[in-house]
């Protein structure tokens, strides 16, 4: 049976970098699903298409992770810049989260006027711009040589950084903007939701000044859906979908895979399902235990797809913070993308809309059928009331298609129940799991692992993989 160099298990986000890093090796990607891209997929139902998950494309700039990758291996993706990253809409009240700095701190003072504005969001900037341009950031455990380039990061951190590095988020609040308002404080916590799933309770400055400048940079559109990107990225690699693997077994020196239709060997293995759907696939306990340590982390998407037949213009992004908590949510907001009206795939027959909010994957468990369907009207009839109160051009009878998807979806299709990162706060930054594992030639990568979810987040992680997989410490 042939040998593969290398093995690719998932085509999400970490999956398709590294493999398109890889190019020149013997590798193969296998995907359980039609289609490529996992949470950033594009999918086709009743006639339309449809962003899965992933909506806002971010770090395709000079001195950007993203821009370096894709130049790396000549790939150009295909993507309209938008000035606009995405409109809050604050009990009626609108911020616009431009990517022009002078814009935005004009647009949030009309609502949440403070003297230090400028001062507070020009500092997140700066730190946020520092970070992007530091080159040897890495992260590794189980070695003693892994365990000291990474401290070595640290090193790089606090030469860069200085003391700031050692302040908290809540802190750098209350000493630059005393005490806010609580619609203040709801706008700061509710834009950390999208990018750190966490408030700003317990990070550090570092990871709040980073989540909360991505509107800065420059933002992309990505044409004719998200998961155009995988398809144009992948189309010279040797691509397995739908194709599940559903075992693997560790040899003396390589990996036997066994998939829903047929059975590989490959001297290494990266795998980009989460850390928490790893351990069932594998045979060796010592292989299943590592897996089985790592503390399921219940966070989770409701997802709700409309197709919306309208004439009106919208921007492509929109969150919409609310007053109170959304039933069986844990956030008080949403997040609303409308396809680009020129995007000629998705834009086709109207507008297709994709509505995310934050939940857990227990409140979708051990349901009847009755109660979670119940469950999944309540959820979206909420929702999709508070949209036609927040956007008085969309009408109930514009709406022509209407869907949604919890969890329970995610994991039929995608085979992952959580949605979302472990955030790296103060508490827990050295317990998030490396791409390296204890076990030889056998890697994650992904938004369960360093440095976290999101096209930087999990390309960051996919750049500090590879410069260990074939030992190419030089290489992107
Ligand atoms: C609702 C929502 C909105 C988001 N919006 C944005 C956004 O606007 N911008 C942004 O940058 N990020 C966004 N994110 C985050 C981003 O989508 C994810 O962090 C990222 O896509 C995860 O990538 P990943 O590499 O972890 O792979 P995943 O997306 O988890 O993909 C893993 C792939 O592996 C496949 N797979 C799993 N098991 C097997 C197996 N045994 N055999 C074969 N294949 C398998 C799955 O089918 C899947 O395709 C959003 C996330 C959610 C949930």
């Amino acid at each position: 049976m042939k040998k593969f160099d290398l093995a690719v298990v998932g085509s999400g986000i970490g999956g398709s970098l590294i493999s398109i890093l890889n190019k020149d090796k013997d590798l193969v990607l296998f995907e359980k699903d039609k289609n490529l891209g996992g949470t950033a997929s594009t999918f086709k139902r009743f006639g339309n298409y449809f962003n899965t998950g992933a909506t806002t494309f971010v770090g395709y700039e000079d001195n950007h992770i993203l821009k370096d990758i894709f130049d790396s291996v000549n790939f150009v993706p295909d993507l309209i810049e938008s000035s606009y990253a995405y409109r809050t809409i604050i009990n009626g009240k609108i911020i616009d989260r431009k990517t022009n700095f002078e814009e935005f701190i004009e647009s949030l003072n009309t609502v949440f006027y403070h003297k230090n504005n400028r001062y507070f969001w020009q500092t997140l900037k700066d730190i946020d711009e520092r970070f992007w341009r530091l080159k040897d950031i890495y992260f590794a455990k189980y070695s003693l040589n892994s365990y000291l380039k990474s401290l070595k990061t640290i090193e790089t951190l606090f030469k860069e950084y200085k003391f700031l590095m050692f302040k908290t988020a809540k802190g750098f609040i209350k000493e630059v903007l005393g005490d806010i308002s609580k619609d203040y404080q709801n706008f700061i916590d509710a834009q950390l939701q999208i990018t750190l799933q966490s408030t700003s309770k317990d990070i550090p400055l570092l990871s709040f000044a980073i989540a909360l400048s991505y509107p800065f940079h420059k933002i992309f559109y990505a044409n004719g859906g998200m998961g155009k990107l995988f398809d144009d990225m992948l189309k010279d690699i040797n691509v397995k979908n739908k194709e599940q693997i559903k075992y693997i077994k560790k040899e003396k020196d390589f990996y036997r895979l066994i998939s829903s239709i047929d059975e590989y060997l490959a001297s290494k293995v990266v795998l980009n399902m989460p850390v928490f759907e790893c351990s069932e696939m594998f045979w060796d306990k010592d292989i299943q235990n590592y897996y089985k340590k790592f503390k399921f982390y219940d966070q989770s998407a409701f997802v709700i797809y409309l197709k919306i037949d309208s004439r009106k213009e919208f921007l492509n992004h929109y969150q919409i913070i609310l007053n109170e908590n959304i039933p069986n949510s844990v956030s008080k907001t949403f997040f609303v993308s409308f396809s680009h009206k020129d995007d000629e795939k998705l834009s086709k027959n109207g507008y297709s809309v994709t509505i995310s909010c934050h939940t857990k994957a227990l409140f979708w468990d051990e349901l009847s059928n009755d109660e979670y369907e119940n469950k999944k009207e309540i959820t979206k009839n909420f929702i999709l009331n508070e949209l036609f109160k927040n956007f008085e051009d969309i009408k109930k009878e514009d709406i022509k298609i209407d869907f949604c998807a919890t969890s329970k979806t995610f994991k039929r299709y995608i085979n992952r129940f959580n949605c979302g990162a472990t955030p790296l706060n103060l508490k827990n930054i050295f317990k998030i799991p490396s791409s390296i594992t204890p076990f030889e030639n056998l890697y994650n990568v992904g938004d369960s692992v360093f440095a976290g979810q999101g096209w930087p987040g999990v390309a960051l992680g996919a750049k500090v993989l590879n410069s260990n997989l074939f030992k190419n410490i030089k290489g992107i």
